[in-house]
């Protein structure tokens, strides 16, 4: 999973990606033409393709032939849905077979739609309008139930979530689990002197170097509530998240946001305090939470604008 920037509310919208995936070349044609107004078309002529190519990059529609070599449409719908991320794509079925039972099995695949072959244009376009209006406010609501409102990176809920599944990943996959939480130092003081609208854009330029210094794909920069952020780092062991953690309160010393509150310097600083669970190391995410906010809170303890781990000598 890549870590992507919310829209800002009023930004151009991207285009759609349209998939489809049909072993006839020259249906492929029609329906490129029936459909290209609507977004941007990319096609497939087999099932193993189709799913390499969503791997790539997820459409936002997928028009699947029933019929095909090898991997049928059926089954190509199935190793679709099993790609995380693709829950929320449509996949409308073609087929030149008509009956109850096909239609039954496509929709017990998990099609949104069933159009006939031979399919009239206007019918195409119609149910692909529907369902790319759908997915449009899918895609609305899932970034506004996962991202932090004032800053634009993921919120709690977003982190959670992350931190579940990574845990489950990690009692299956070698390699270590890292988090990393995150505070900023003298907020308070910072509101009291700046006023809270200054505060909440020195939050958003704080959030903005966090998430801007995670990079590697399932790496995430949350906001975790008020001044504190959480970054959790699949594969990284507790060097990789000292190293990171140590980038990322340099980085913000670098931004040079002035604080003439804060009675020990001139400029906004953050403290990090990070914890590791190992590979094949079973953990609670409540644990691994709790001594990262240990960590932290020694950071903050020994003068802040620092970087502590769990498992340092304290
Ligand atoms: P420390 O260095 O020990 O972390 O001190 P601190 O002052 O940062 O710690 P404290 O937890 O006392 O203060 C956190 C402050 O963060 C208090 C609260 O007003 C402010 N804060 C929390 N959420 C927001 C927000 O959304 N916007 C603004 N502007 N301030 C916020
Ligand atoms: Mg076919
Ligand atoms: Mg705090
Ligand atoms: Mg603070």
């Amino acid at each position: 999973m890549t870590v992507s920037m919310p829209l800002a509310l009023g930004a151009a919208l991207p285009p759609l990606r349209i998939l489809i995936v049909d072993d006839d070349v020259s249906t492929i044609r029609i329906l490129a033409q029936v459909v290209r107004e609507m977004g941007d078309v990319s096609f497939a002529t087999n099932g193993m393709e189709a799913v390499a190519m969503a791997r790539t990059e997820l459409p936002d529609l997928v028009l699947l032939d029933a019929e095909m070599e090898g991997m049928d449409g059926f089954a190509t719908c199935a190793a679709l849905y099993a790609m995380p991320g693709m829950e929320n794509v449509p996949i409308l079925f073609i087929t030149s077979h008509r009956g109850v039972e096909i239609e039954l099995k496509a929709l017990a695949a998990g099609a949104v739609d069933f159009i006939n072959k031979p399919f009239h244009p206007h019918i195409v376009q119609a149910r692909v309008r529907t369902h790319l209006t759908l997915k449009r406010r899918t895609d609305a609501l899932t970034r506004l139930a996962t991202m932090d409102g004032l800053t634009g990176i993921p919120n709690r809920r977003a982190f959670d979530q992350s931190l579940a599944q990574e845990l489950r990943r990690l009692g299956r996959r070698t390699g270590s689990l890292s988090l990393v939480l995150i505070d900023v130092d003298h907020f308070k003081r910072y509101n009291d002197f700046y006023g809270h609208p200054a505060g909440d854009d020195c939050l958003r330029a704080v959030a903005a170097a966090l998430a801007g210094s995670v990079r590697r794909a399932g790496e995430l920069a949350a906001r975790y509530g008020g001044e504190e952020f959480a970054i959790l780092l699949p594969g990284s062991d507790m060097n990789a998240a000292i190293g990171l953690a140590e980038k990322m309160r340099s980085c913000i010393v670098g931004l040079r946001l002035a604080h003439a509150a804060r009675p020990d310097g001139a400029h906004v600083t953050i403290s990090a305090g990070a914890a590791t669970l190992g590979p094949a190391q079973q953990g609670e995410g409540a644990a691994l939470i709790g001594a990262a906010d240990q960590a932290l809170y020694r950071a903050k303890a020994a003068g802040r604008n620092r970087v502590l781990h769990a498992d340092d000598a304290a």
